[in-house]
């Protein structure tokens, strides 16, 4: 049973995540694609280029292989540009180094620049934004020698005019102005001297972006709440997918808030312990400029409320039944209580028992919710709930399309598989928005560490399934697996690393339970819940579930917090199932 030449090489596999050392392959490029091949000490030097994949990474201008100095953040359109000045003569080297995402490093060309000692120019202009927006003001600065009141004119491009006004006395002049298309426009500062010879400045170069500024709102929060009642804070965030957001109370104390999910909303569950006013803002930190919203306020009442709303702890679909239910603290059995959509719509009147309510829910249709619980106009509980989209189909991408290669006949059949193993595939996690791409390079890469460091002879994994909720098969799934050292089933790995506090993300969780809704069906598994007696590789003969966790069978910490969710999906797929 435990014969398979993948046997010993399989358990140093999730255990040692020997995979985080490795010198991954990245997508990422830097390019310098403009700068002068000559200045002159002290003058503004403007250098540009283009990058993929490195969206927010900070720069780093490497000078002579001696130097260092930052070089600013990669906007999100990928082109970067900035400015800075030498200091004394000679030629210089210069490289830009990045990283990327995941860490690893991403270097430019080298360039020569001659600096070149000489005189300074008449007319130049010395402060201006590194970049700026479409139609946005931006302030920029000069010195002018010999040209005190005389008229000062931009040149934008070598072809649009403009007048800016007179150099004042002593020749510090400074001007306001806005550009209103994108792109990396050229300026040229002019002006003619007394003895009618027209003078212009170096040429600077200034980035105009049409990319929006990255943003996030509070949308809905409660008005009024109890100390310690669970409440849910929610909004919208642009250009900030995948990033955490952090909320700020009173301007005193942070706390995380969870991530900006790809479709741009975010929301955090919410209680406070003591009564009083509360300030609350959202805000994404770990920027070069951190983002923060609105500010809300947020009342917090000392007595504690009887009507409980208990935050769903699953996502929750268009035309899927599900179940919410909460606290009636000291309402006597039969009372009825009416739940409310968007204060418009009654969706039922659930009857306390216990001191708890319960109703079933349906919604036609995705988006946000505001339901309501109603003892009686001063005695109701809210939450904002996201319906979401229900999945059309699984999206599963043949092996064919990230591989020319396929699984050896040789390997051994795998003879009446009857259960799915999940994993996680221990490589930090690929954004939801990630492209297919992206993904492909993901799987090269797996197949890398599965022949070259695992020493299988294939990938081991059948199915991986992506942030995105995209699903790539791996090996053969007529074939036995390399990944739970039995490999009598078949095994699917969420790809990510979930050994810390990472939780698995709304996409890639339907793509579980589809994936294995899927594979109970072709299977023949019919209940994915109930134990049964089950071969382990490190634990004997356990009572385990047919949807089980790799640590269920053999010592190790895969999948990491996904475990946590088996519970979960094994019942969403029994429902699926029936
Ligand atoms: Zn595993």
């Amino acid at each position: 049973m435990l014969s398979s030449p993948d046997r010993f090489r399989v358990s140093y596999f999730c255990d040692l995540c020997a995979v985080r050392d490795w010198g991954l392959a990245t997508l990422a490029t830097l390019q310098i694609t403009s700068f002068p091949s000559q200045v002159r000490v002290e003058e503004f030097l403007s250098i540009s280029g283009t990058s993929q994949d490195l969206a927010g990474q900070p720069l780093t201008l490497v000078i002579d292989n001696q130097f260092q100095m930052g070089a600013g953040a990669v906007p999100s359109n990928g082109l970067w540009s900035f400015r800075f000045r030498f200091t004394s003569p000679g030629s210089r080297s210069l490289v830009i180094l990045a990283q990327d995402q995941q860490g690893n490093g991403v270097r430019s060309q080298t360039i020569a620049i001659t600096v070149v000692n000489a005189t300074p120019p008449p007319l130049q202009i010395t402060a201006l934004p590194a970049q700026v927006r479409i139609s946005e003001n931006f302030t920029f600065r000069g010195i002018a020698q010999g040209l005190d009141n005389r008229p000062l004119t931009l040149i934008v491009d070598d072809q649009y005019r403009f007048t800016l006004g007179n150099i004042p006395v002593g020749g510090n002049w400074g001007a306001q102005f806005r550009l209103t298309s994108p792109g990396n426009r050229k300026l040229v500062v002019s002006a003619t001297n007394s003895q009618g010879t027209a003078l212009n400045s170096p040429a600077v170069n200034l980035l105009v972006t049409d990319t929006p500024l990255p943003q996030i709102a509070i949308n809905t929060f409660p008005a009024q709440v109890a100390v310690r009642q669970e409440f849910v804070i929610s909004g919208t965030a642009s250009g900030l997918a995948g990033q955490p957001v952090t909320l700020t109370i009173d301007n005193q104390f942070k706390t995380t808030a969870g991530m900006v999910a790809a479709n741009g909303t975010w929301q955090s569950v919410f209680q406070f312990l003591q009564p009083g006013m509360r300030r609350l803002t959202a805000s994404v930190e770990n920027l070069a400029n951190p983002v923060i919203s609105n500010t809300v306020t947020i009342t917090v009442a000392g007595v504690s409320p009887r009507l409980l709303i208990t935050p769903p702890d699953q996502p929750i679909y268009a035309e899927t039944e599900f179940e919410l239910a909460g606290e009636a603290r000291n309402f006597a059995d039969g009372e009825q209580l009416v739940i409310q959509a968007d204060r418009k719509y009654i969706l039922g009147r659930p009857i306390v028992q216990n001191q708890r309510w319960r109703s079933q829910l349906f919604f036609y249709q995705p988006g946000q919710r505001l339901i309501e619980v109603i003892a009686s106009d001063q005695e109701k509980a809210q939450i904002e709930l996201t319906i979401q989209a229900t999945p059309s189909s699984l999206q599963i991408f043949p092996r064919s399309i990230w591989s020319s290669t396929t699984t050896s006949e040789g390997i051994p059949d795998l003879l009446n598989p009857k259960r799915i193993t999940l994993h996680h595939t221990v490589i930090a996690l690929l954004p939801t928005t990630a492209t297919q791409a992206q993904e492909i390079q993901r799987m090269r890469q797996i197949l890398d560490i599965h022949l070259n460091s695992s020493g299988y002879s294939d990938i081991g994994y059948h199915y991986i399934i992506m942030p995105s909720g995209r699903i790539y098969e791996g090996r053969n799934s007529r074939k036995r697996g390399a990944h739970d050292l039995v490999n009598d089933g078949v095994g699917v790995a969420v790809d990510g690393d979930f050994q810390g506090s990472l939780r698995i993300g709304a996409q890639q969780y339907e793509a579980v339970v589809g994936l294995c809704t899927l594979l109970c069906k072709r299977l023949g598994i019919s209940d994915p819940v109930t134990p049964v007696s089950t071969i382990t590789a490190d634990f004997g003969t356990r009572s385990l579930a047919r949807i089980l966790g790799h640590r269920d069978r053999v010592i190790t910490a895969c999948p990491g917090t996904l475990a946590d969710r088996l519970a979960g999906i094994r019942q969403e797929v029994k429902q699926r199932l029936s």
